[in-house]
């Protein structure tokens, strides 16, 4: 039996032998009193990779973005974000819940974009007053679109004119620096605050970051206590967290490589309308025809060894990451072909 070809998420990485062995040699501290070496260097490394004064290492993006919003923003405040953002659909609202403020949403057109003209629109001096504009970069349900700097500069721009703080939910931020040829202090030079995943595309198994100005993260330290999210010898999980940001980041391209090539080898399948934002990064989205039952394909296709996710029944999303090989990506479309070929005889 083959290994599974596991292409729900560029979540399900595991730690490999190295990255392993740096996590045995971890020195750790207590990171409630600021005394953990090894999550010390990774906030040093994590600000100067985004070009900002100071980072925090959090348990995972959504609490990133969640004490990015508390510390951006009173009870009563209001935030802008993407309809199609993470933010507005798979963090249980826990910033808007928990913060005590408005959500204000504007629409992501199919690369993830965002007019900028809906953000004048949507600004209010009072009453309640938007203190932050959310953008997201990659954009995940988006085709996993890289939204380049000019876009980003643009809205920047208003939110500077008005006072109001820019954060960037950059969970795949470095993916996008790779796709735009760029790197990502650059990318994100215009925003207040971002955070960046090292659990996804970088391989880590845990953590996220959040990076700002000095005064800021001061503040979002605080508020990562009051969720719960300061850690004791946390230097454990952080030091998988600077092996993957020292070790993985080059690697990216690799994968936006094969989720191309998949994207390719798939495209004229029968059933298939692949995603019309393309494929910029890691991940590879296409609508089923309502012929092909979305839930079975799924299990068709994980009993033949190929396992998927998606934002609806009939939108796949198949991510490529670092235990995903090239050979891999070529079985993976052979038994995408099968699967559908055998559920286009049965239907007929
Ligand atoms: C995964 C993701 C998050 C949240 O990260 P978790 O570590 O899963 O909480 C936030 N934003 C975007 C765009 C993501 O893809």
């Amino acid at each position: 039996m083959n290994n599974i070809i596991d292409l729900r998420s560029d979540t399900v990485t595991k730690p490999s032998q190295n990255m392993r062995l740096a996590i045995q040699a971890a020195e750790v501290g207590d990171d409630h009193s600021g005394e953990d070496p090894s999550i010390n260097r990774l906030e040093s490394v994590a600000a100067d990779f985004t070009g900002k004064e100071a980072a925090l290492y959090v348990p995972s993006g959504t609490m990133s973005n969640l004490v990015a919003l508390l510390t951006h923003c009173q009870r009563g405040d209001e935030v802008i974000t993407g309809s199609e953002s993470h933010i507005n659909n798979h963090e249980g609202m826990g910033a808007f819940t928990l913060g005590g403020f408005s959500v204000r949403t504007v629409t992501n057109d199919f690369r993830g974009r965002i007019n900028p003209s809906d953000i004048t629109d949507a600004c209010r001096q009072e009453w309640p007053r938007t203190k932050v504009i959310c953008l997201e970069n990659t954009h995940n349900r988006c085709g996993g679109s890289a939204i380049p700097k000019s876009d980003i500069s643009e809205i920047a721009a208003i939110a500077q004119e008005r006072g109001i703080q820019l954060h960037i939910d950059g969970a795949r931020i470095a993916n996008a620096a790779v796709a735009l040829e760029t790197d990502v202090a650059s990318l994100v030079a215009d925003a207040d605050s971002v955070s960046f995943c090292f659990s996804k595309g970088l391989g880590a198994p845990v953590g996220s970051v959040l990076c700002g100005t000095r005064d800021f993260i001061t503040e979002a330290r605080h508020n990562r206590r009051l969720v719960g999210g300061a850690m004791r010898q946390g230097g454990v999980i952080a030091e998988g967290a600077y092996y993957a940001l020292t070790h993985n980041f080059d690697r990216l391209a690799e994968d936006h490589e094969n989720a191309q090539l998949l994207r390719h080898r798939i495209e004229g399948l029968p059933g298939i309308n692949l995603d019309p934002a393309g494929c910029d990064t890691n991940l590879v989205f296409f609508d089923l025809d309502l012929e092909f039952d979305g839930d079975a394909f799924r299990s068709k296709l994980s009993e033949l060894g190929v396992r998927c996710s998606g934002t609806s029944k009939q939108r796949i999303r198949m991510a490529c990451h670092l235990d995903i090989s090239k050979g891999d990506v070529e079985r993976a479309a052979k038994l995408i072909a099968q699967t559908l070929g055998e559920m286009e005889a049965e239907s007929s």
